[in-house]
């Protein structure tokens, strides 16, 4: 008579050494090498890269989710994974369903409170009188590019902040420190900015990959991954916000005021408009050169075809 000790060790073997789990990894590794080869070789298209990134983190959530719960099923029913004749094939299809499952009430839990903690982390306040028209702007912006009920609220802080928080209650945050610092047309790309972040459901997704990867924090990909989808998501911002405000070289300018007033503290979580933890491939936001390199080569692109009538 087999100890449980043995048991669990003998339903571990025959469970990874079946053909039937073992193809369930390749096809996960075989996907996987595939999204990060295409990635690799789309350097400038922020769209597909972020689209690729989301793809991979699924991908490695569901991996996690699998391994778990082959490991579960293979300890619980130690005796039907080694014996019986269907044990294995059972085992397996319960670790694919019950990965499928953990993963997505992962993904909604995390989806769902994720970003009222954020704004709670903050304590907003309403906008005042004279910063009442940040919420017109706002308004006008979401009308022309579809993102409908975008609240403006104030954080009271010295730091430059601002980011978006999607959800139930979509808010843009910026703080007194950077209504302050910026000039106004300076404040209305970083809002477009963050607008363009709630109209790719960036705002969500950030926070969804911050949390994620702390869960994950053992594993390898998702150090790489939740840089990653913050640095292409950011182009993208950059990118659509300055087409919308057709003024990409004030938001260059914002950005740059903002890295010379200093890097705000950790609170900021990596959502701000601009941080700096990290370095290089650890980095979550872009390095700012090339962030302000693109904006004016936007703004370049964007004058020269307006016609000269139209230039001041
Ligand atoms: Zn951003």
């Amino acid at each position: 008579m087999a100890s449980p000790i043995e048991l669990v060790g003998e339903a571990l073997q025959t469970y990874w050494l079946s053909p039937l789990s073992l193809s369930v990894l390749a096809v996960c590794g075989a996907s996987f090498g595939t999204l990060l080869y295409v990635f690799l070789t789309n350097a400038r298209n922020a769209k597909l890269r972020v689209s690729l990134l989301t793809g991979l983190y699924a991908l490695s959530i569901f991996f996690w989710a699998f391994v778990a719960a082959s490991f579960a099923l293979c300890v619980s029913q130690a005796r039907m994974v080694a014996y019986a004749r269907n044990g294995v094939p059972l085992a397996v299809f319960g670790a694919v369903v019950g990965g499928l499952a953990a993963s997505s009430v992962i993904s909604l839990l995390v989806w769902r409170y994720g970003n009222d903690a954020v704004i709670r982390k903050f304590s907003p306040r309403n906008a005042n009188l004279r910063e009442a028209w940040l919420q017109q702007y706002v308004d006008l912006v979401g009308e022309f590019e579809g993102v409908p009920r975008v609240r403006v609220r104030v954080v009271e802080s010295d730091d430059a902040i601002a980011m978006a928080v999607g959800g139930r209650r979509r808010t843009i945050l910026v703080s007194r420190g950077l209504l302050e610092l910026l000039e106004k047309d300076e404040i209305e790309t970083v809002i477009a900015h963050e607008l363009m972040h709630l109209k790719h459901h960036d705002a969500e997704f950030k926070v969804f990959s911050r949390v994620l990867s702390r869960i994950l924090f053992f594993d390898p990909f998702s150090k790489f991954f939740d840089p990653a989808v913050h640095r292409e998501r950011e182009y993208l911002a950059d990118e659509m916000g300055g087409r919308s405000t057709g003024k990409p070289a004030a938001l260059a300018s914002a950005l740059v005021k903002i890295a010379n007033r200093g890097t705000p503290a950790k609170a900021t979580w990596g959502l701000s408009i601009l941080g700096g933890a990290g370095r290089g491939i650890f980095s979550r936001y872009p390095p700012l050169k090339e962030r302000v390199h693109r904006l004016l080569l936007l703004s370049d692109l964007l004058s020269a075809s307006l016609p000269d009538s139209a230039k001041d």
